[in-house]
């Protein structure tokens, strides 16, 4: 998308700060503003193509042409125009940020086993739990974000995840001081903003509330998942184990906490969303897991 770019005036920064031009989707402040040349409206770096942004003069803005490829199919004669996928889907910026928090969580989790002398003696098992402990998190932290975005996205929302430096620092100083006990486990968030309008159109409750719960929602699917697999394997006498390390506890204690964390009512966590919109169904997600939650750290860790 990198033809869209001179499309777009670059203003110089306002020299006084009291007039700091704001983005007319989200309302963020910005200090580079970008002016869209077909509507004039200024926009925020996120919301500055007419794509972005329910450009009311998109059909001037001329979209480049898909780029199309050919692709021979396996084994076979024929060949098939194949559109290559939106670029826009998933831009680059957050296939990093997600890719961060990623491995700020994996570190973050692992924290315990680098705090255990024995594991130092073996390095290649330390890097193998490492590795497990990440795959664990790429489904849940990842499965918890995307369906996030997915649900904004179906309720025509612009979503998009994005590092939150404080909350990845957090997360690291939190698990180094605990020695690992302790997980602040939010680095990043899914940042929402309605395209139906311009400014004054907030989401409703309902729908903040919804597209929040889902992330935990998430997390409790796959913590229940993984349990009945845990223990359906521990009925029929077979244990999973790496290294003393099992990889299903740690993805039942993995999700419950991202879940429970995540369900505290407090900032930007979706607790907080969530319990804006309905007290009852807060309190009836939240206790039980925050229950289970306790209950497995207890049996499990
Ligand atoms: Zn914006
Ligand atoms: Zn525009
Ligand atoms: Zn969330």
């Amino acid at each position: 998308m990198a033809s869209w770019r001179h499309d777009f005036k670059r203003l110089t920064p306002p020299k006084n700060k009291a007039i700091l031009e704001r983005c007319a989707v989200c309302g963020a402040e910005e200090f580079i503003p970008y002016v869209c040349r077909y509507c004039g409206h200024v926009h925020c770096v996120y919301h500055r193509l007419p794509e972005n942004h329910e450009c009311p003069n998109i059909s001037q803005a001329r979209a480049p042409r898909q780029p199309v490829h050919l692709e021979r199919r396996q084994g076979g004669t024929t060949l098939r125009l194949i559109r290559s996928p939106r670029i826009s889907l998933m831009p680059g910026r957050e296939i990093l940020a997600l890719s961060i928090a990623w491995v700020v969580l994996g570190v973050s989790f692992s924290m315990r086993y680098m705090y255990q002398p024995s594991w130092w003696s073996q390095p290649i098992a330390l890097f193998e739990v490492f590795l497990l402990t990440l795959l664990i998190i790429g489904t849940s932290f990842l499965g918890h974000e995307l369906a996030h975005k997915f649900t904004a996205q179906r309720y025509g929302a612009w979503a998009e995840f994005k590092l939150w430096t404080v909350g990845a620092i957090m997360s690291l100083v939190f698990s180094v001081v605990s020695q690992g006990a302790f997980i602040f486990a939010a680095p990043g968030a899914v940042y929402i903003a309605s395209r139906s309008s311009y400014i004054g159109d907030v989401m409703d409750r309902k729908t903040n509330g919804i597209i929040s719960l889902v992330g935990p929602v998430i997390n409790v699917a796959a913590a229940t998942i993984s349990a009945v697999i845990y223990f359906g394997l521990l009925a029929a006498g077979v244990g999973v184990k790496i290294y003393g390390f099992d990889p299903l506890t740690q993805s039942i204690l993995i999700n419950l906490w991202l879940g429970a964390f995540n369900m505290i009512p407090f900032f930007i966590l979706d607790g907080q969303k969530v319990l804006t919109w309905n007290r009852a169904v807060w309190a009836v997600v939240t206790i039980p897991l925050w229950t289970a939650t306790a209950v497995a750290i207890v049996l499990l860790r």
